[in-house]
């Protein structure tokens, strides 16, 4: 359908290139475009608003996702400035601002993947929970206490908003701060499940996500690693895991998330650890 609404604005191979980068969340599309189809920006934008239905919105993507807070710069290309939206799913709603808190659909399989692993009556400690997507998914699927930690205030105020319209208040507890310092003062040895998605800094963390977790408790150990194959990137996170955790873990499994750049894969290690 997208290829067809191009049509008249991109060559075919052009129109290939931008789908591949190019994200519908609500009534919100964000598009990533190539140095090399800046100057169309806008007309690809309107040509997106008119065609795509139910889009209210669109942005362009004009810098990585960076920063403490994992967040992007948007620049709007058509349709209404706004960048909060309602995204829903597996049957939870949830309220995301798309430039001011993090927020992939790319993680759906593996929120579902968590919310499945998890049992009735865990504790389950959310390191870097943004707006509570791992969180709400995981109480809504089995009955548990998730505490949803982040240091960014939007992404927190969401978290709460997302509690309340999924009905899940007492079951997850939104907390705004740092995850080593909340976890210091109150959640020590208090976690079955312990969650750690911020990839790029999860060794700076590993000693706190080992602190919240009970013995015999389960660490999901994201992180970013390079392979040659991809085949070999699971096996790799594992080997980087076993090097520089100071805990006797057993390696339960791990897998790709997704790729994130050529020959560079986010991926989790599902560990039980002894302490
Ligand atoms: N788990 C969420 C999701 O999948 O939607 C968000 C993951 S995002 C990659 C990482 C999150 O960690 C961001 O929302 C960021 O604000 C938060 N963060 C960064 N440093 C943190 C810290 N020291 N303590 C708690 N949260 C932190």
């Amino acid at each position: 359908m997208l290829k067809n609404a191009l049509e008249n604005v991109l060559t075919p191979e052009e129109s290939e290139e931008l789908i591949s980068a190019f994200d519908q969340i609500g009534d919100i599309i964000i598009v990533r475009i190539p140095d090399s189809l800046l100057d169309k920006k806008k007309i690809i934008g309107e040509t997106l608003l008119k065609e795509v239905s139910i889009a209210k919105s669109v942005f362009y993507q004009a810098s990585a996702v960076e920063g403490d807070f994992r967040t992007r710069s948007l620049e709007i290309l058509a349709g209404e400035n706004k960048t909060e939206t309602e995204y829903k799913e597996f049957g939870c709603r949830f309220i995301v601002d798309v430039e001011n808190a993090f927020f992939s659909p790319r993680l759906s399989t593996e929120r579902e993947r968590i919310a499945n692993l998890t049992q009735d009556g865990e504790v389950v400690v959310n390191m870097f929970a943004g707006v509570g997507m791992f969180s709400i998914m995981v109480a809504k699927k089995k009955r548990c206490t998730v505490y949803s930690i982040d240091i960014n205030p939007v992404a927190s105020n969401l978290c709460k908003k997302n509690i309340a319209s999924n009905k899940l208040l007492g079951n997850v507890i939104s907390i705004n701060g740092d995850a080593s310092k909340i976890i210091k003062e109150k959640l020590e040895n208090k976690s079955d499940r312990t969650l750690m998605l911020l990839p790029e800094r999860s060794d700076e963390f590993l000693q706190s996500a080992i602190d919240t977790t009970k013995n015999g408790g389960i660490i999901h150990y994201y992180s970013h690693i390079h392979a040659d194959k991809k085949s070999d990137a699971g096996k790799l996170s594992e080997k980087h895991y076993l090097e520089i955790t100071p805990v006797k873990s057993e390696i339960l499994g791990s897998k790709i998330v997704r790729p994130v750049g050529p020959r560079y894969y986010q991926t989790v290690v599902d560990v039980k650890i002894s302490k």
